[in-house]
This record gives structure tokens, C-alpha cells and sequence, in this order.
């Protein structure tokens, strides 16, 4: 009897904590069926959307409360697929790495988050820092920093000299060794252990510099960084994990060895061959074009004293081509993820990167789709993320204008959720 009132009790004292939101969406964007259906009413119970109903539907209990985004038009939260949440550029960025301590980036990353959720971007991908941005992940999840769910590669892996090796462009005395720890690898087996340690510190997936890079003090934009075997061996690991491996990649051969190798998506991809193309239409691999990054480095090339010597020219060089790339690429088939690389340029601009696409050829909606259902694919969250849909965390934002008939709407995001909490409200 006892237990009888017990559970009694229990149902109706959930019940009634049980608040529920209701966002009746005057138009809601269907990602999946890249519709924009009319009048709908989102509900919305602790993390995650209980179901859509068609028409304006009123909240059934007094607890429950009120979104009125009816004159709005309203989509998933959106996915950016390339960041880096733990600096940003500024002309002292080369110099910071000699001040700055692992604390001062954190602080800094904290303020770099919370810009980028109320840009709309409720998930991103974080490609690559000293490491903070594993920490800044569990913080945001445990509620205590506002900011995107982040999946991070944690220390980008590298070849010694290679993109991401931590100590290039020092002195002979600061450069030392760094070895598959501090992520460079010169092996399959420092490959083998590199990926091992990324998963000791907590990462969610790996990075990897298949070539050489605009921004790393070193002579090669588009080298080849790594060997096939290098790579296979990465990524054997790495599935071994449950990770995927995201790679670098300017120059086509190292473009090649890295989608040869297995990896699931190239970044940038800047000087892609038609052959490049079609071996990753036929291996599924996907293209995160960042054409924003490209646009931005380029500009401040031009700035004086904005980047040191070695990199100027190859800001010059690469910068530009990226929009074109991408053109081709995604009308040839290639499969594309959306995707910036905030932090070579400054957070919450990320949307900016939409109307290139569009201006590029692409369709608003697939644009879209490229930062809601195609991420949630690679990040293998596909009954999560990308959708407003029952079931689905309640990743919500909401824009003032039809994103199909002006991309530049989602530049100004007037409304966000995120895992059903409310951060943004116009
Ligand atoms: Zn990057």
C-alpha cells in the first residue's frame, strides 16, 4: 500500500513539474524534405521536441508556456563543421603562443562559444587547438558555459615541420621533438599511438594536416604532409574508436592519399582535381568547403604586419580559390558539409558563409540541409540533430525572413534553443 501511494505520488508530482513549450512556428523549415511547410506547433519537453502538430495548437496545462514564432520562419539549430572555439585571429596571434597559458585560452573560448550559439550554430565540430576545447566541451554539457554541443579532434596530428606541428616557426631551443603525444607522427606507429592518446584525453574524433597549411609558419601551403600508410593507419585506429577523421588539405595529392586512406571529410580542399572529385563521389567523402576562410585570410594579407612573411603570400595564393573549388565540386556531385574555420576569422560570422554557397550555385535549402541533416549524418546523430521533428533534441532557432528567397536572413538570428533551453529570445 505504502508503495501504491508512493507511486501515486511520484506521477503526479512529475506530472505537474512537467512544463512543456509550445512554439507555434508560423513557418518551419523541414530539412529532411527541404520543405517549408506553413502553420505548426512545435512541444517541446525537457531536452527534446515531444511532437509537431499541424496548426496553432494551445498549451494543454497552466504550467506549460508560450513561443510565439508566428511570424517567423523556423529551422534546426544550425552545424558548423569546421572551428576552432579557442582563439580567434587578430595580429597578435603568432606572438600569443609564447604569452598566452592554457587558462588565458580558456577564458578567451568561453566568450568565443556563447557568440557562436547565438549565431544559431547550436553544434559545431572543433578541429583543432591545444586541447581546452575538450575541456570547454564538458563545461558547456555540464551547463556551465553557454555555448554549442561541441565534437572535438582536441591537438590536430601532424608530420615533424608539417601544418599542426606546435613548435614550427620557434627557435631551435623552444622547437625540441615533439612527438604522437604532442600530436606529430613520422610513423605507423606514432600514428598508432597519437590517435590512442587522443582518446586518453577525451576527443571525439581526429584531425589530421594531409598537407601543408595557410596560417603554420612554414614555407608549403599544399604539400603532401603524410603517406597513404600514415593515414591508413590513422584511420584504422581511429574506427577502432568510434571516430571519424576529418583531414586537412589544400594540395590534390595530399587530398588524395588522405580520401585513399579512408578519411570521411576534407577540409578546405582548395586545389581539388576533377580526379580528386570523382574518387570522392565513388568513396563517399564529403567536402567542408570554409569558403569564408578563404575570403577573410585573403583580405588580411593585404593588412600590413597582419601575418608573418612566410604566410602572406600563401594567404594570397590559396585565399581566393576556395568559393571556385567548391562550385565545382559540389556540381559535380561531390557530397558537401557546411563548414567555415571560425577562429581564422572572427566568431559568429559563421552564417556568412551560406550566401557564398548560394552565390557559388548551390540552392538555399540544400545550403541549409549541408548544416542540419548532413552533419548530424557524419557525426552519426541522424535521430538527433539537423531536424525539427519528434524525438529530435530541441536544437531550435528562428529567422526573420524566408531563408530561400534572402540566405543573408540567417545572418541575424532572432531566436535560439538549445536541448530545449531558451538562449536567445528577440
Ligand atoms: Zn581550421
Amino acid at each position: 500500500m505504502k508503495k501504491l501511494l508512493w507511486a501515486i505520488f511520484l506521477l503526479f508530482g512529475l506530472s505537474a513539474a512537467a512544463q512543456d513549450i509550445y512554439i507555434q512556428s508560423g513557418n518551419l523549415i523541414d530539412t529532411k524534405t527541404g520543405k517549408i511547410l506553413g502553420n505548426h506547433t512545435v512541444i517541446v519537453s525537457g531536452k527534446k521536441i515531444k511532437s509537431v502538430e499541424k496548426g496553432f495548437v494551445q498549451p494543454a496545462k497552466a504550467s506549460d508556456s508560450l513561443i510565439d514564432l508566428r511570424e517567423m520562419f523556423v529551422l534546426p539549430g544550425l552545424t558548423d563543421m569546421h572551428v576552432h572555439l579557442e582563439s580567434e585571429t587578430n595580429p597578435s596571434k603568432y606572438l600569443d603562443r609564447f604569452t598566452n597559458n592554457e587558462a588565458d585560452d580558456a577564458f578567451n573560448s568561453v566568450g568565443f562559444a556563447e557568440t557562436t550559439l547565438m549565431a544559431g550554430f547550436t553544434t559545431v565540430r572543433d578541429l583543432g587547438g591545444s586541447g581546452v576545447n575538450i575541456a570547454l566541451r564538458n563545461a558547456i554539457n555540464k551547463g556551465k558555459v553557454k555555448g554549442p554541443r561541441i565534437f572535438t579532434s582536441g591537438k590536430s596530428l601532424a608530420t615533424t615541420g608539417g601544418h599542426a606541428d606546435p613548435s614550427n616557426g620557434m627557435n631551435r631551443q623552444l622547437t625540441g621533438d615533439p612527438g604522437p603525444k604532442e600530436g606529430v607522427v613520422n610513423s605507423v606507429e606514432d600514428a598508432k599511438k597519437a590517435v590512442r592518446q587522443r582518446y586518453k584525453n577525451g576527443t571525439d574524433l581526429i584531425k589530421i594536416t594531409a598537407t601543408g597549411g595557410v596560417l603554420s609558419v612554414a614555407k608549403s601551403s599544399s604539400n603532401p604532409q603524410f603517406t597513404v600508410e600514415e593515414i591508413k593507419a590513422i584511420v584504422d585506429i581511429a574506427n577502432d574508436y568510434g571516430f571519424h577523421v576529418a583531414a586537412h588539405a589544400h594540395g590534390d595529392e595530399g587530398m588524395q592519399r588522405a580520401i585513399r586512406g579512408g578519411v570521411t571529410t576534407i577540409e578546405h580542399g582548395t586545389l581539388m582535381s576533377e580526379a580528386t572529385m570523382e574518387l570522392m563521389k565513388e568513396k563517399g567523402t564529403y567536402l567542408v568547403p570554409t569558403i569564408t576562410a578563404g575570403k577573410e585570410v585573403s583580405e588580411k594579407a593585404e593588412v600590413e604586419n597582419f601575418y608573418p612573411e612566410l604566410v602572406v603570400p600563401k594567404a594570397r595564393e590559396i585565399g581566393p580559390q576556395l568559393q571556385n573549388t567548391f562550385s565545382k565540386a559540389y556540381k559535380k556531385g561531390v557530397k558537401i558539409a557546411f563548414g567555415t574555420d571560425a577562429g581564422v576569422f572572427v566568431h559568429g560570422k559563421n552564417a556568412k558563409e551560406f550566401g557564398y554557397m548560394v552565390e557559388a550555385g548551390m540552392p538555399a535549402m540544400e545550403a541549409i540541409q549541408s548544416a542540419t541533416i548532413v552533419p548530424a549524418q557524419i557525426l552519426k546523430m541522424e535521430n538527433e540533430l539537423g531536424q525539427v521533428a519528434t524525438g529530435f533534441l530541441a536544437d531550435i532557432i528562428a529567422v526573420k525572413e524566408d531563408p530561400t528567397k534572402n540566405i543573408k536572413t540567417l545572418e541575424e538570428v532572432e531566436f535560439v534553443m538549445k536541448e530545449g533551453k531558451v538562449f536567445k529570445q528577440k
